[in-house]
């Protein structure tokens, strides 16, 4: 059986000419990048052209990138680090509710540490109003987060027109473009942003390794302390393989982006128009057009997400849900639930990320199984039975 991996949005396969690109990092040039001797400096150099790449690929100085440990720390650097360096001047942070969670909980956080935090609504594509966050600043506003595409629904914030609306104000802005980074053109003038967190192991680079983008002249208080790596703002011995396996995805990224992203869009609309037209009462999540070129999500009604995933993945393929009927809460996904999806559809959703070996074939491949299972399971349940 061919196994279709459609998961891209959870994690990418390494590229092989990123693992090469790694590998004498680990065995010959292993010296730690802070030694002043020669296998120091090998490794140094090697940061310092993986931070350039990067930074060419998003449109910033090398010097305004740091390296972290993910996208998880690098959303919590942010959001954490701002709200402390600005905290003689405001208190109050807006975000979304379809944030993912690594910026959520940190608000969350400080919440309970004496600032306020506003979580604006989003519309039932997932959109956020520029308009709602102009209305939410008041003069204790000190950060603005909002994601640049969302990990579930893949829908496309308006980050540019969000950005322009902070800098107006003086409020620092942050985005999230774990999603975008090497997917789609990410450019940090262009989109108005003071911060950006960007992961290695979702486009085709190495787990454990991310970077945060922090605009030359932003003041941010450390959050990991005991070294002056990364100029005293993010201690820890370099992570030099992770690091030279991010640079290289970045690099890729660049040369492959515009053609990938083309070829992915395709795909996904002939898959949502399969399943759409294919599948009676199914639905779309997310913005139909103002959508990651990689992201299908369908709510399948009368059937449990978990039940559907389990049955694909015993044909060999791998996609994820946003329902969580086996979990403790029983609680679909926040970003379900913000887009004002009814439990019974959110509980019957389903995602589907494709990536660099998703093929025409595999389409097909889910376009066939996907009706067959919904069928089946659909025959076994009370609640369809009733209604036809
Ligand atoms: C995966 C993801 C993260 C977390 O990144 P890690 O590198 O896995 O810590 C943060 N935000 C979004 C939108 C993501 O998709």
């Amino acid at each position: 059986m061919k196994r279709i991996y459609m998961d891209h949005a959870a994690t990418t396969p390494v590229d092989p000419e990123v693992v090469a690109a790694m590998l004498p990092f680990f065995t010959e040039n292993y010296g730690n990048a802070s030694s002043m001797h020669a296998f120091g400096q090998e490794a140094r150099q090697a940061i310092e052209q993986a931070r350039e790449s990067i930074a060419l690929l998003i449109g910033a100085k090398p010097d305004e990138i740091i390296f972290t440990s993910g996208g998880t720390e690098s959303d919590n650097f942010a959001v954490k680090g701002i709200a402390y360096a600005r905290k003689d001047k405001g208190n109050h942070i807006i975000t979304s509710a379809v944030e993912h969670h690594a910026v959520l909980e940190p608000c969350h956080f400080l919440e309970k540490n004496g600032f306020q935090v506003t979580v604006l609504p989003v519309d039932e594509t997932g959109l956020v109003d520029p308009v709602d966050v102009k209305k939410a600043i008041t003069d204790k506003t000190t950060l603005i987060s909002i994601m640049h595409a969302n990990n579930e629904i893949g829908t496309i914030e308006p980050v540019r027109e969000i950005g322009a609306i902070a800098r107006e104000c003086g409020i620092a802005f942050h985005t999230d473009a774990v999603q975008t980074f090497g997917r789609i053109p990410v450019n940090v003038a262009d989109l108005n942003v003071d911060l950006l967190s960007a992961s290695g192991h979702k486009l085709y680079g190495p787990k454990g390794v991310g970077i945060l983008y922090i605009r030359k002249g932003t003041r941010i208080v450390p959050f990991m302390h005991g070294g002056e790596q990364e100029k005293n703002r993010r201690a820890s011995t370099y992570n030099v393989p992770g690091i030279v396996g991010m640079g290289k995805a970045a690099e890729l990224a660049g040369e492959h982006m515009e053609r990938e992203a083309a070829r992915l869009t395709s795909l996904r609309d002939r898959m949502i128009r399969g399943i759409l037209d294919g599948i009676d009462h199914s639905r779309l999540n997310g913005h139909p057009v103002l959508r990651l070129p990689n992201n299908v999500n369908v709510s399948l009604e009368y059937v449990e997400g978990e039940s559907m995933l389990l049955s694909l993945d015993m044909e060999g393929i791998a996609c994820s849900t946003g329902s969580a009927c086996s979990s403790q809460s029983l609680e679909p996904s926040h970003v379900l639930r913000a887009i004002g999806l009814p439990h019974e559809i959110a509980h019957g959703s389903l995602r589907f990320s494709m990536g660099r070996v998703t093929s025409d074939d595999d389409v097909d491949t889910v376009l066939t199984v996907l009706p067959r299972i919904v069928d089946r399971l659909r025959a076994m349940s009370p609640l369809y039975g009733k209604k036809h």
